[in-house]
């Protein structure tokens, strides 16, 4: 239990000496910048995995935004190759061909051709002219051996099923469309013509327009080979215009999926990409996302918490600056006080107080290295008479003169002089002989009577002292009282033998005392 209650007065008196330190105010200001900043890291932190949270978001929508529109035009065009596949047998099949038109119509196409964004479904012969159509019964007239969806079947037994790029459509007023086209092949593997569905390009237009990206967000379907398909924002002129050349398109390419940052040079914005190739078709769909928009939420957030966060911190720092300051005026206020309280008002000596806690602690020393240690006790002479004469306004000057005159005498930095009452003054003298102590105290009495004070009431007709020296040898008995009370009759004894002189005290234990005289 004792050791308990003196730990914890231990305690209290480190966390008193730290606020009582000098460091304690510069401690603190530093203490309150350093948890600022923690504070604000935390809170930088925190809004940076916020930022981090929003791209991640951002990733996972264009993902599945991608997706969604994948699966949608993958399906579309996956029936559409079934109903072409289904003209390409049909047209194989001498009985089909042998039916009148509309039974062959109905045979040929089915319900696949009402759908909302098929353009039609058309047969050319060898020479690219239209031979059965699923729009009406008497096939309309045209040629389209130009086209590349039809040269690509004829020049290419092994094409198989071919998307276009988009094209402006001859039979309905030139509005944007792709095709896929077959090839049909005679028994003998010559080129009999093709099979060709058309796909209106609205198709993709309102798909596109139902996704929605932020206010600078695009998503875009680009051909393999670079030709662009659809983009929203739609542009009338984006249908098959060739980017091949672009940087971002030839990242497209490297890879079966993925995703990165790019500032767009068009429109100096920074966008967020994800693309992703079609497994089964020669398509790329691609999404991107403007970092203003994915970031937007997150900064404003940021910038709310971020300037709240600002103000606290300064407001922290500032109020610990405030404390600081306020800490380093008390503790200036402190240590005045406690000069003042340890300070003769009159003398600026060392008061009485003081000089018990310089004895103590010097004679400890002295005690501890077994060294020297000497005390000097100065009266002055006839002051009583003095003051009768001059009054107590010149007393109180005389004595502050001649406490300057004893602070001046002494010069060792360990040496000190306090006033110990009225117009006695003690100056202690750790390791010091009493030769020294009896010379330093033959300087304080002579330069006493060189201030040539006028004292009419004194046999030497100036202020004079008289000085008591006694000594402690580390191998004699005693303490600090009896080195006092030794000083003291030095004090007597010079008194008694005229005043205006040196006592020394002789440690012969007979009380005498050695005197110099002036
Ligand atoms: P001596 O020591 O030579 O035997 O004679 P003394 O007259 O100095 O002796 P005493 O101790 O009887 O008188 C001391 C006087 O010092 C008493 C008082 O008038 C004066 N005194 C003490 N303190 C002060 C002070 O603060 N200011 C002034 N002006 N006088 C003081
Ligand atoms: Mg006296
Ligand atoms: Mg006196």
């Amino acid at each position: 239990m004792q050791t308990v209650t003196n730990n914890r007065r231990g305690r209290a008196s480190l966390t008193d000496q730290f606020w009582r330190s000098r460091s304690a105010p510069l401690a603190l200001v530093c203490g309150g910048i350093v948890i600022a900043l923690v504070v604000t890291a935390l809170f930088a932190a925190v809004l940076y995995q916020g930022r981090l949270d929003a791209m991640e978001r951002a990733r996972e929508t264009s993902r599945n935004l991608a997706l969604v529109a994948e699966r949608d035009i993958e399906r579309n065009l996956e029936l559409y190759a079934l109903s072409l596949q289904a003209v390409v047998d049909g047209v194989r099949d001498p009985e089909v061909m042998a039916l009148p038109p509309r039974l062959r119509a109905q045979v040929l196409f089915d319900r696949a051709t009402t759908a909302r964004d098929l353009g039609a479904i058309l047969v050319l012969d060898a020479s690219g002219n239209i031979i059965i159509d699923s729009a009406s019964e008497v096939a309309r007239t045209g040629n389209f051996a130009d086209r590349r969806y039809f040269t690509v079947q004829r020049d290419n037994p092994n094409a198989g099923l071919y998307i276009s790029d988009p094209y402006e459509s001859r039979l309905r007023d030139g509005s944007p469309s792709i095709a896929m086209t077959r090839r049909i092949s005679r028994p003998d593997g010559s080129f009999a013509g093709i099979a060709l569905i058309t796909i209106n390009l609205d198709y993709f237009h309102r798909l596109f327009a139902g996704l929605s990206l932020g206010p600078h967000g695009a998503i875009s379907l680009i051909g393999k080979s670079g030709i662009m398909v659809m983009r929203q924002p739609y542009d009338e002129r984006t249908p098959g215009r060739d980017i091949s050349k672009a940087s971002t398109f030839r990242r497209f390419r490297t890879a079966a999926e993925g995703s990165f940052s790019e500032t767009a040079s068009i429109d100096g914005v920074r966008r967020f990409y994800y693309f992703r190739n079609f497994p089964d078709l020669p398509l790329i769909i691609m999404v991107a996302e403007a970092e203003q928009d994915i970031y937007a939420g997150w900064r404003r957030r940021a910038i709310t918490i971020g300037s709240l966060m600002a103000a606290f911190a300064l407001g922290f720092v500032g109020l610990s600056f405030l404390l600081g300051a306020q800490l380093r005026r008390r503790m200036r206020a402190e240590s005045e006080l406690e000069l003042l309280a340890r300070t003769d008002g009159l003398t600026g000596l060392h008061n009485r107080r003081t000089l018990g806690e310089i004895l103590e602690q010097e004679w400890r020393r002295a005690r501890r290295t077994r060294s020297m240690f000497s005390l000097l006790f100065v009266d002055i002479d006839r002051f009583k008479a003095y003051n009768d004469t001059y009054g107590h306004q010149a007393g109180d000057d005389a004595l502050a003169a001649v406490a300057r005159c004893i602070r001046d005498n002494i010069r060792r930095p360990a040496d000190s002089a306090a006033r110990y009452g009225g117009e006695e003054f003690v100056v202690v003298l750790p390791d010091t002989a009493p030769g020294g102590a009896s010379q330093i105290a033959e300087q304080i009495r002579a330069a006493i009577s060189e201030l040539a004070i006028e004292h009419a009431g004194s046999e030497y007709g100036r202020v004079t002292a008289s000085i008591g020296a006694a000594s402690w040898c580390p191998d004699q008995q005693g303490d600090v009282s009896s080195v006092i009370r030794a000083a003291d009759e030095a004090l007597y004894s010079a008194k008694a033998s005229g005043r205006n002189r040196v006592g020394q005290f002789r440690a012969s234990g007979t009380g005498g005392a050695d005197l110099r005289q002036p």
